[in-house]
Formats: structure tokens, C-alpha cells, sequence
């Protein structure tokens, strides 16, 4: 306890989107600088926030492959209490994706918690056995449908947001194979009347998106990529943000156009390694900062 009796606590665990920044297997100019320790770019792990209300009990957004190294590298995650214990008290799913659901498997060591997320996500865990290694016995799991609250560990009051996920075929450039509509989730999070939203995939901005974000005090906000072509004219990809169900930073229709107007705090998060607003001098970094928005890192955190 830090003495605190009110308030609400979001901690950064990961900042950057699937594969991390480094890439394992990235050769690029930004996976390359950080690979040799250049101040103007931090290493970031994959995309996750711990919220607590009560500075005691966390839940956790978004189980990254990566939540075993967050875990060791935030003392607020440490035991606290006898030879096993863990803040961790639950742990919200909001994508099917390897980067949101492969740390559910670093959790494996017999500690109670709960896991919430959406039907369909409860599903994919039960049809894939390596996840039985989280008896149901010790890890209860509990289905969340958008926009109805429930009440989590740590003061928490969690709501499902339904946003846009990848785009219909119909409307992708050429070279698509699948078709892979529907929604994707976003997290809100309240406790003694404050609020942040975890939003690490969005598709496009749309007059709903605005109005699920406008009355809270912080947004995490995806962050993907800069420019919608930009794994393509790094020679990293083929596919374009939108077709990947992110919205770019930049240009007609992105981020700091659609959400210019958010009154709460605005900071990118689920940045890829191609995305030049790692580099703290860059002009595309400017260009955010300019307009009110800030960089997620790993580590940081904001008490509202
Ligand atoms: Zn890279």
C-alpha cells in the first residue's frame, strides 16, 4: 500500500505491438538502433496495461507473450505476501491474436486468478489443449459481453467495448486472401469515479469509437503504425495497417485527426517496430507530441 485511499493506477507492462521492438527476426533502421543501445529509441515488449483501484490487486490487459519478463521487471508484480501469492489478481483478453493471449501460458504455476474476456475468446482457449495447463479449478473464467460492467479484483469496474476490427474483403486493396470481418475489443476500466480505456486495435475511427473513448480520463490508443503503407514501403509486409485492423497515426482519417478532440489524456500504444515515433527525435514523433498526444513506454505509469 502507498497510503493512497482513492484514485486509479495504469501501469505501461508492454508498449509495442506483436513481435516486440526489437524483432527477433527484424532487420529494419528502428529494430537496428535499439539492438545497439541508441538513447533515442527504447526496447519495448508487446502490447499490455496492469490497472489497479486499490494499489493492491492488478488486472492485467492484454497477455502478451512477453508477461513473464513484465512481471519480473515491475515490482508492483512481485509477491508480496507468503511463499505464493501475486498481485495479479485477473487477467482481460481482448484479441485471439499469439501477441494477446500466449501469456496466459507463463501463468501456469497453480495461482488463482480470473480471466475475463468475450465468448468467443473463452472458446479458443477450450479448443486449444495447451491452455488446460490453467486448471479451471484455480483460474476461473468469466465471459464479458460489450458494454455491460462487471466488477473486477482491485476496485474494478471493467466494460467490453465492441470496436472495429479488420476490414471486409470487399474493401481491400489487391492481394488479400481472407476475408476476416467483424469486431475487435477494447477495455474500459473505473475505479473511484476515474477511468482508462485500453484500445490496442481499432480499424477505423468512427463516430461510436469517439463517443466509447470521449468520457475517459486516459486512452490507450493503437499506435501501429505512422503511415498506413508503412510496412510496405519498408519492404516489411504487404498488407496495410487498415487491412490489419489498425488504424494509422497519420493522414486523412487516422488518430490524430479522428481523435483531436478527446478532453482525457491520449497515448499510443501497440506501437509496431516499423513506426518512426519510437525515435525521440524524429519528425513523425513531433508531429504527436505537437498535437497532444503522447508515446507509450514500458514502465510507464499514470495515476489518475
Ligand atoms: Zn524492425
Amino acid at each position: 500500500m502507498r497510503g493512497r485511499a482513492s484514485g486509479l493506477t495504469a501501469l505501461v507492462l508492454g508498449a509495442a505491438a506483436g513481435g516486440g521492438f526489437p524483432q527477433w527476426n527484424c532487420g529494419c533502421h528502428l529494430c537496428c538502433l535499439a539492438r545497439s543501445g541508441d538513447p533515442r529509441v527504447r526496447a519495448a515488449t508487446q502490447a499490455s496495461i496492469a490497472v489497479t483501484g486499490n494499489e493492491t490487486d492488478w488486472v492485467v490487459v492484454g497477455a502478451s507473450p512477453d508477461l513473464r519478463q513484465q512481471i519480473v521487471q515491475n515490482p508492483r508484480l512481485w509477491p508480496a505476501h507468503g511463499p505464493r501469492h501475486s498481485p495479479l489478481a485477473a487477467v482481460v483478453l481482448l484479441g485471439g491474436d499469439v501477441d494477446a493471449i500466449a501469456g496466459l501460458l507463463v501463468l501456469r504455476e497453480r495461482q488463482p486468478f480470473t480471466v475475463y474476456a468475450p465468448v468467443p475468446l473463452l472458446d479458443l482457449l477450450r479448443q486449444n489443449n495447451i491452455f488446460n495447463v490453467l486448471d479451471p479449478a484455480i483460474v476461473r473464467q468469466e465471459p464479458i459481453v460489450p458494454d455491460q460492467p462487471v466488477r473486477c479484483p482491485g476496485e474494478i469496474v471493467l466494460t467490453l467495448l465492441e470496436m472495429p476490427g479488420k476490414l471486409p474483403l470487399y474493401l481491400e486493396s489487391r492481394g488479400a486472401t481472407v476475408a476476416e470481418p467483424g469486431p475487435t475489443f477494447a477495455a474500459r476500466l473505473e475505479g473511484n469515479g476515474r477511468s482508462v480505456i485500453m484500445a490496442p486495435a481499432c480499424a477505423e475511427i468512427t463516430d461510436g469509437v469517439r463517443q466509447h473513448l470521449r468520457d475517459a480520463d486516459l486512452v490507450f490508443f493503437d499506435g501501429t503504425l505512422f503511415t498506413d503503407d508503412e510496412m510496405i514501403a519498408a519492404g516489411l509486409g504487404q498488407k496495410t495497417g487498415r487491412r490489419m485492423g489498425h488504424v494509422p497515426v497519420s493522414g486523412p482519417g487516422g488518430t490524430l485527426e479522428g481523435l483531436s478532440d478527446l478532453p482525457g489524456r491520449r497515448v499510443l500504444l501497440h506501437i509496431n517496430n516499423s513506426n518512426p515515433i519510437l525515435l525521440r527525435d524524429s519528425p513523425e514523433r513531433r508531429q504527436v507530441e505537437a498535437a497532444g498526444f503522447e508515446v507509450a513506454f514500458d514502465g510507464m505509469e499514470v495515476v489518475l
